[in-house]
């Protein structure tokens, strides 16, 4: 199942960023998200406490049935594989693989703080949890379908939520590697043998 903590939807709506708060480990020193204003942290003290407890210490934490140990949805109360009832919150590893991304074209002056469109992904994590995420950092491409990627956290106001970061990859040319005309050789080029006369 897919819980939505990414603000692409409603967005950035109590809903959407219900799941990151942190619980405030942070400084009282405010730092800018990229994408979305402090106003729109959401509440920490809710159902989700603590997703944001554990992420206000760099932590993923998920809940999980307490009776069958199966990976539950962000708010889900009953299990589906036992029926049961308790909820226990635990650590998972902060990694998966992208089930499906979406580019997100929005503008909206003074919730959103990005002016480009940018990827929400859908990430099936290896502990069998489902998150929709937005990138950590600004300006990440779109992942691909199946492409792993790591979860790290932004900062909403004094709130950490979760977010999704893509290692990178050796064979990943970098932008400044595609244009080598723009860097001058040291030395005059030399014929090249193999260049056509
Ligand atoms: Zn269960």
């Amino acid at each position: 199942m897919t819980a939505d903590v990414s603000p692409s939807a409603e967005a950035a709506s109590r809903t959407a960023d219900a799941s990151l708060r942190g619980g405030g480990i942070v400084t009282s020193t405010l730092t800018a998200d990229w994408l979305l204003t402090a106003d729109l942290a959401p509440d920490t003290t809710d159902v989700l406490a603590p997703l944001y407890a554990a992420a206000a210490e760099g932590m993923l934490s998920l809940p999980h049935c307490g009776a069958c140990g199966l990976a539950l949805e962000l708010e889900q109360r009953v299990c589906d594989g036992c029926d049961a009832a308790t909820v226990v919150w635990r650590p998972v590893e902060p990694a998966g693989a992208v089930h499906s991304v979406t580019v997100v074209h929005r503008r909206e002056p003074g919730l959103v703080l990005a002016e480009g469109p940018y990827p929400v992904a859908d990430v099936e994590l290896a502990s069998g949890h489902r998150l929709v995420l937005a990138p950590v950092e600004p300006g990440t491409p779109a992942p691909a379908i199946g492409d792993p990627v790591s979860i790290g956290f932004r900062r909403l106001g004094d709130v950490a939520v979760p977010g999704f970061a893509v290692p990178s990859r050796p064979d990943q040319h970098r932008p400044d590697q595609r244009r080598p005309d723009q860097h001058r050789p040291e030395r005059p080029a030399r014929p090249s043998p193999e260049a056509p006369s």
